[in-house]
């Protein structure tokens, strides 16, 4: 009787259990302490099911990882084989061995009969909760394919996508590293020490597939769309080789990701003739500098006044990844809004990189310029940018940036680049300063041009 009521403690328990972590707490519950362990036919592996999945030759060292593999192949057919430490319990599916519960001490006679009338139920359990895990998995593949098709709709600069591309790559494939090259120069991340990819990738031509190595832990990924090979994704793993599904996944990212890059290529050729910056409505940065140029010319004709105020908004890389890229968007959208509207008409704004903002002042003199700066800073410090429209995983609807100014005087020996240049060191001194705050040049000493 009373190990009816145990099975039908342990059944309705595992019943509410939905991850790894939870069976296992539950079962180290009734038995002692355990550690399961699963076969990943796809990369030949015995993986930790509590512990992310990880390989029991990255979990522990090689003389044990090898150890378990020997206890697996000796368990086949069989219900449990015992070592010096450990009781390893056979998990089946069918007739199929699928996996083994690691007893860390010997059990009682007792609980080792219960252990074999329960089996069968943990066993289903697992491959239960396996099963949702690769749903999550496919899930989460989708998400990553729709994220990177969707940074196109208002991103079209190559060396701000590559990065997204790269970290949800990195972020699906987890325990490999990920490389991105772009005409066989290395773009993300800062460094490749394998020279062996660098050779590798030289293989590739436009009609190529992917290549994997002999031991299938490095993959080469082609990306090619419409007949260019515009680089490549390398996946590289010390440990785990690519199973047949992350091949198959990673090659429709990699496609993805090629259509992604290759429309970003053509866009940015359309909008170097554009004038505008399609996010903020700002006059982009090649317009900005023929504006400066010209501005810069008619002062120094005319003898006028002329400042330039350089603006980046503060630590915002937070808040890209706080609130994801389309918050970050919508903050820039919004912040360069509530800049247009204190300019006057004849000021001329700019968007000059991803959160760089440079504004020309015509007809201005220092002191009327530090005014307008701090009218933009406090105006920026007073308000916020409703992102309740946007799916987060926040509780927040309203968020908060400030930016830091530098300004500069336009003085007669000065050009359109050394404007730009000391109106970005006093942007730099703001920076170091504490953020949130206006820097003038003036105060700065030439000898850090
Ligand atoms: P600080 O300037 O205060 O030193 O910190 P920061 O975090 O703002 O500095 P950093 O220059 O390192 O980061 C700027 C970030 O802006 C990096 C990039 O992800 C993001 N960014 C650039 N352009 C865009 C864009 O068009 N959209 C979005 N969402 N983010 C962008
Ligand atoms: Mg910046
Ligand atoms: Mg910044």
């Amino acid at each position: 009787m009373q190990i009816l009521n145990k099975i039908q403690d342990l059944s309705e328990k595992l019943n509410h259990i939905t991850t790894a972590p939870g069976i296992v707490r539950i079962l180290e519950d009734f038995f002692s302490s355990l550690s399961i362990y699963i076969y990943d036919p796809s990369s030949e592996s015995l993986r930790n099911f509590s512990k992310s999945w990880i390989s029991v030759e990255e979990g522990g060292n090689r003389e044990k990882a090898k150890h378990l593999y020997k206890v697996f192949s000796n368990l086949s057919g069989k219900a449990y084989v015992c070592d010096e430490e450990s009781l390893f319990y056979a998990l089946y599916k069918g007739n199929q061995l699928i996996g083994m519960i690691r007893f860390e001490n010997k059990l009682e006679q007792d609980t080792f009969e219960f252990l074999n009338i329960v089996s069968y139920m943990i066993s289903l359990k697992i491959q239960n909760v396996i099963l949702t895990e690769r749903m999550q998995k496919s899930i989460d593949f989708h998400d990553a394919m729709k994220n990177i098709a969707k940074i196109i709709e208002t991103q079209y600069e190559r060396s701000y996508i590559i990065p997204i591309i790269g970290e949800m790559i990195d972020k699906f494939v987890s325990d490999h590293l990920i490389y991105i090259f772009i005409n066989n120069r290395l773009v993300w991340p800062n460094s490749c020490k394998d020279k062996k990819i660098f050779e590798l990738i030289k293989c590739l031509n436009n009609k190529s597939e992917y290549i994997l190595t002999q031991d299938r832990k490095t993959g080469v990924f082609p990306l090619t769309s419409e007949n260019k090979l515009l680089g490549c994704i390398v996946t590289k793993s010390t440990d785990s080789v690519l199973g047949e599904k992350d091949i198959n996944y990673l090659e429709q990212l990699t496609n993805q990701a090629a259509t992604t890059i290759n429309r970003a290529n053509v866009y940015a050729e359309i909008l170097k003739h554009a004038t505008l910056d399609a996010l903020t409505g700002f006059y982009n940065r090649r317009q900005l500098e023929e504006r400066i140029k010209q501005e810069v010319s008619s002062a120094k004709r005319q003898k006028r006044n002329l400042c330039v105020i350089m603006i980046d908004i503060d630590y915002f890389k937070n808040i890209n990844d706080t609130y994801g890229h389309a918050v970050g968007d919508l903050v820039l959208k919004h912040i360069s809004g509530v800049i247009k509207r204190k300019l006057r008409d004849y000021d001329i704004a700019g968007r000059y990189g991803g959160e760089e903002f440079a504004i020309i002042l015509p007809f201005t003199k220092i002191e009327e310029a530090k005014m307008v700066a701090q009218r933009l800073k406090q105006a920026v410090e007073n308000t916020k940018t409703d992102i309740s429209k946007i799916n987060t995983n926040v509780k927040e609807k309203n968020i908060n940036v400030t930016i830091s100014i530098g300004i500069c005087e336009y003085s007669s020996d000065d050009n359109a680049k050394t404007v730009l240049q000391k109106a970005d060191k006093a942007l730099y001194m703001a920076k170091e300063n504490g953020r949130n705050r206006v820097e003038v040049y003036e105060t700065i000493s030439t000898s850090l041009l």
